[in-house]
């Protein structure tokens, strides 16, 4: 079964009427079990349990210490390329927006790697906008390849492959996949997605499955928060999540909670996302999920990112930059996908794990 025809079991299903009627007994009762179904997972994610927002993260803390200890993995981004063939409404990198693009060389590829090493970072996601004219699969084998001399981990965010391409880089040395439904609303998501490869719904929805048969060791999924309502769009995550660690038992399964940030062009977000709600979201994934890695990226503060370590988060983005090459360059070359939030340092982000009584971890695995 495909999670599209998971998906399409709730094309019916009234998720305003369901969650209005959730009450506290059932949010409590949810929250007492050992393993939790999808309605227990909903519940959790009701208006209703957020008279119960402490012990939920009381409960997420143990959960996380249970299955993760006290360590939080650091990784940065390292955006090769701002070009892209999809019109989504809601990113600076959309084709039609007028930006500085630019594809980094080889040579400048080095030189943003020996500075983020140089950072301490061992765990990059290779990023790009989704052009295979203009990064083809040779351009980024080949910055696999690169990135893996400096870098003990690998991942990548890229234009969806064929379960082909992603075994030929991993064959360069690509570790692992993150890619975003962004929602997982189809009607919604033809809206926003206009033009390009990106608007083909179920190839982007079974992207995940495609690396995971080609033995990817980190699978990671998320939606964009803010372009939709919340509950859903975290439920189709986390049960999409569950399928995928059903599917793959021996690779990691990760997701992110992104909220839209500002970015060129004119797009408002449908809902704002609040802090309240971020933190029910990611308790209530770690206690339907229980061993599932939780990433909060820098377009979140410095003070939030801090608040969140204890409550299921098991990776961070550390110094990042959105622009490409942004590590390098000495004057502006080419616009950013968004503005990011937290400003800090890597050594800044270190010590303020440490002072949460938490352990920065710059590698999580070693191939023996
Ligand atoms: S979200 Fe990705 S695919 Fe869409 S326009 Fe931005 S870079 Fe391109």
């Amino acid at each position: 079964m495909t999670f599209y025809d998971i998906k399409r079991q709730y094309n019916t299903f009234d998720f305003e009427n369901y969650t209005t009627g959730v009450s506290d007994k059932m949010v409590e009762s949810s929250m007492q079990k050992e393993i939790l179904n999808d309605m227990d997972f909903l519940n959790l994610l009701s208006p209703k349990a957020l008279n119960h927002i402490e012990e939920m993260a009381q409960k997420a803390h143990e959960t996380s210490i249970k299955h993760f200890g006290k360590g939080i993995l650091l990784y940065a981004p390292l955006y090769v390329s701002n070009f892209c063939i999809n019109n989504c409404i809601y990113c600076g990198f959309s084709t039609k927006n007028k930006i500085k693009r630019k594809v980094l060389s080889f040579e400048e590829i080095e030189e943003n790697c020996k500075i983020v090493s140089e950072y301490g970072i061992r765990h990059i996601l290779l990023v790009t906008g989704e052009s295979s004219v203009k990064t083809p699969l040779s351009y980024l084998k080949k910055c696999v390849e690169i990135l893996k001399n400096y870098f003990d981990v690998v991942d990548i965010e890229i234009y969806p492959l064929e379960e082909s391409g992603y075994k030929e880089l991993a064959d360069a040395g690509a570790d692992g996949l993150t890619i975003y439904q962004e929602t997982y609303n189809e009607e919604l998501y033809k809206l926003l997605h206009t033009q390009g490869a990106k608007s083909d719904y179920k190839y982007r929805l079974d992207t995940c499955k495609r690396a995971g048969k080609a033995n990817y060791r980190n699978l990671n999924v998320g939606v964009l928060l803010g372009l939709n309502d919340f509950v859903s769009e975290i439920f189709f995550a986390g049960i999409h999540a569950k399928y995928l660690q059903k599917s793959f038992s021996s690779a990691e399964i990760g997701m992110s909670f992104p909220r839209l940030r500002p970015a060129v062009g004119t797009y408002k977000p449908k809902t704002v996302i609040s802090d309240k709600n971020l933190i029910q979201a990611i308790c209530a994934v770690r206690l339907f999920i229980n061993r599932i890695s939780i990433a909060v990226s820098t377009r979140e503060s410095k003070e939030l990112r801090s608040n969140l370590i204890p409550l299921g988060i098991t990776k961070m983005s550390a110094g990042s930059s959105t622009e490409v090459g942004g590590y390098a360059e000495k004057r502006k070359c080419s616009d950013g996908q968004f503005k990011i939030n937290d400003t800090a340092t890597v050594d800044e982000v270190k010590k303020m794990i440490y002072k949460k009584d938490y352990q920065p971890l710059m590698k999580d695995w070693t191939i023996l």
